[in-house]
């Protein structure tokens, strides 16, 4: 291998591999030389269908962009995930709820789970819900939010489930565009100590009208007191306790809408991205089970929100259509403290345990010894999802969670694509730290120059897809047009991720940022993480975000702002920090050669963040070149007060000008 830093997989995992480097080898063949074959086999092992397909894929990259998969085959979604595992681990556990405070957890059962989801299906009916009608679910963490997405895969009804941190114009937006005719809510959700008044969030959003919401259906959390409006709201143990535990699945066909997700809107308005049922369901148990290695009877643990498509494919329908005991956790990483989360790993026997950097780069900030408090000895695979990993990040993680004995999984994979795309399975594929690794049996990534020609070999550009995979996006809902201007028309034929890649001499896939963050220097194209990673491996810094802004010169400059850790903040003063934003500036050019070196370095105390965690590079932009006033929309902020914060920074002049 061509890179220092290669992790291989150990010999005793290689061994005990549900799927081996041999078989890996041959699906990958097969899924590239006759991919109906290949994916109609995978559809008809790892699913239950009411009709099996004999069809395999049927998609256009091109004219109306239409993507159709297994198109004749009809098939249950909670069927697959429930029903089917009754027969033989009826009493086993599919779901551990985790609650935000310590010491308070539910068990639910398959039998349970599936009780709880025929109910609600007849809920969602006696509501008027029918096949197709919409359902927008805005719930904390909680096994009634599990239950809520099951019970609308049960009778056909299109979930879209919004993360329970949104504003209500937020929610008003998406409510208003997906066109739901119930919201199940709850009427306070729980996260880190603090509580989130849901209920009255929808109170508020419905209050502007605009959207065919006929019912709200209350899940008491809480207990606190709510407005309640009548004829309007219901009450979800009430309903529930009224409701027939007996629902026939109905019958789907293959492509019939399963679900809306919007994306988290790093890069403006966010999109409605449809999925559907059948190839949908195949991706996320394929890649569940092929990735991670999963073994029947291990509890696997993914911390994303239900809110993210990380939530859905890995938190929910991958593992419960694997039959895994999935454990859902209400709360936050640092609540009541650092050490939360691996006392839950070790509480529970926990043995994947799946998370993303920016989680990883907040904890690592706490230091080793909450980690060390515990003993992880369960955990067998580790992974991360999200952004880039930066390889100081990648380290710690495997070094200090993963003790250097369980391997690190990184997949690189977005809303659209349903699931895993490049992501090198635990058991299989040897790590690079930093580097996504290797693309899924039949998936065929590209990079494309600025031609728009394929770069062949060592390389880099915009990475896109070729072919058509199960688990991809059919459209954005209700527009698409959208759906082809935004994935299909930079590069004609392709689907576009939006995202930069290099290849390496092996292959191997390196994400380097967003296209739209990628900054011109003299001539040199950088990717945004790729600054970022060197300016993370200062010791000083705990987070780093860099962008371009323009310059007479070389085109573009580039703008980083770095949070600094803890410690290093408080024993400097202001010129003290000034001297060190010099060196950060020199550090990141020492690293990647002269002109990555920034022209600004600005500490800040924060970096702006959607919701699930990610940069928002466009802000920092506008910031950074004072256009305060075009921030475009920021409505899927974490916090919006960071903005000001670093406004302030700005104006404060603690700008250093490095040459
Ligand atoms: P929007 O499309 O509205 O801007 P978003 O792209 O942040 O929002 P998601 O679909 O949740 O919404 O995120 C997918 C993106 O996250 C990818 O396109 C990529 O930029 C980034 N990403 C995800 N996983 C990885 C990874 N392992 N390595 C590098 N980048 C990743
Ligand atoms: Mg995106």
């Amino acid at each position: 291998m061509s890179d220092s830093q290669v992790f291989h997989v150990k010999p005793a995992m290689a061994a005990s591999a549900q799927v081996d480097a041999t078989q890996y080898r041959l699906m990958t063949n097969h899924a590239e030389h006759d991919a109906d074959a290949f994916w109609l086999e995978q559809a008809r092992t790892r699913l239950d269908w009411v009709r099996e397909p004999t069809l395999g894929c049927n998609a256009h990259f091109s004219g109306d962009h239409a993507i159709r998969w297994f198109e004749d085959g009809l098939l249950n979604v909670s069927a697959n995930c429930l029903d089917r595992h009754l027969a033989t681990r009826a009493d086993d556990i599919a779901l551990i709820w985790v609650g935000d405070e310590e010491g308070v957890e539910k068990r639910l059962s398959f039998r349970d789970l599936h009780e709880q989801v025929c109910r609600f299906a007849n809920v969602l009916k006696d509501q008027g819900v029918r096949r197709g009608d919409r359902v927008a679910i805005f719930l904390p963490m909680v096994p009634e939010a599990a239950v809520a997405m099951l019970a609308c895969t049960r009778i056909g009804a299109v979930h879209s489930v919004m993360f329970a941190g949104f504003s209500a114009s937020s929610v008003a937006g998406r409510l208003e565009d997906c066109g739901a005719k119930v919201v199940v809510t709850a009427d306070e959700g729980r996260r880190g100590g603090k509580r989130v008044r849901l209920k009255a969030i929808i109170d508020e959003a419905l209050e502007a009208g605009g959207s065919p919401v006929e019912t709200v259906i209350v899940l008491r959390v809480t207990g606190a007191e709510i407005a309640r409006q009548p004829g309007r709201d219901l009450d979800y143990a009430e309903l529930m306790a009224a409701a027939s535990p007996d629902c026939t699945p109905e019958p789907m066909a293959a492509e019939d809408p399963l679900f809306i997700l919007y994306t988290s809107g790093s890069t403006g308005k966010p999109k409605g991205v449809l999925h559907t049922t059948g190839g949908y369901l195949l991706w996320a148990a394929f890649t569940h089970s092929i990735v991670f290695d999963y073994r029947p009877g291990e509890v696997y643990w993914c911390t994303a929100d239900i809110g993210w498509i990380t939530g859905h494919s890995y938190g929910i329908y991958g593992p419960l259509a694997n039959g895994a005991t999935t454990l859902m956790f209400e709360g936050v990483p640092t609540y009541p403290d650092a050490g939360r989360w691996w006392r839950i790993i070790d509480q529970y026997q926990v043995t994947t345990f799946y998370t993303a950097p920016t989680a990883i780069r907040a904890l690592m900030t706490a230091g080793d010894a909450p980690v060390k408090a515990s003993s992880r000895a369960s955990l067998r695979v580790i992974a991360t999802v999200g952004e880039t990993i930066n390889p100081e990040a990648w380290l710690w993680y495997y070094h200090v969670v993963g003790e250097g004995r369980v391997p690190l999984v990184d997949t690189w994979w977005q809303t659209e694509t349903g699931g895993h795309l490049i992501a090198g399975p635990a058991a299989i594929v040897a790590q690079k730290p930093g580097s996504a690794t290797l693309p899924i049996p039949g998936v065929l990534p590209v990079l494309l120059d600025e031609k728009g020609q394929p770069v062949e070999g060592e390389g880099e550009g915009a990475l896109c897809v070729a072919k058509s995979w199960p688990g991809q996006m059919r459209t954005l809902w209700g527009d698409h047009d959208r759906f082809i201007q935004s994935y299909f028309s930079t590069y004609p034929g392709y689907y576009f991720s939006g995202d930069g890649g290099r290849r390496d001499a092996d292959g191997y896939y390196w994400v380097t940022g967003r296209m739209d963050d990628v900054i011109n220097v003299s001539g040199h194209r950088i990717g945004s993480a790729e600054v970022e990673s060197a300016l993370a491996h200062h010791p000083a810094v705990a987070e780093a975000a860099v962008v371009g802004v323009p310059h007479d010169l070389k085109g573009q400059a580039l703008f980083a702002f770095v949070i600094l850790c803890a410690s290093d903040l408080a024993s400097l003063d202001a010129a003290g920090q000034r001297a060190l934003c010099d060196e950060l500036a020199r550090h990141a050019g020492s690293v990647l050669g002269r002109y990555a070196a920034p022209d600004h370095v600005l500490v800040v105390p924060d970096l702006p963040k959607t919701r699930s965690g990610k940069i928002m590079r466009r802000v920092l932009r506008k910031i950074a070149t004072n256009e305060l006033d075009s921030l475009g929309d920021t409505s899927t902020l974490a916090d919006p007060s960071v903005v000001d914060a670093i406004v302030e920074r700005l104006r404060a002049r603690d700008v250093v000008t490095a040459q």
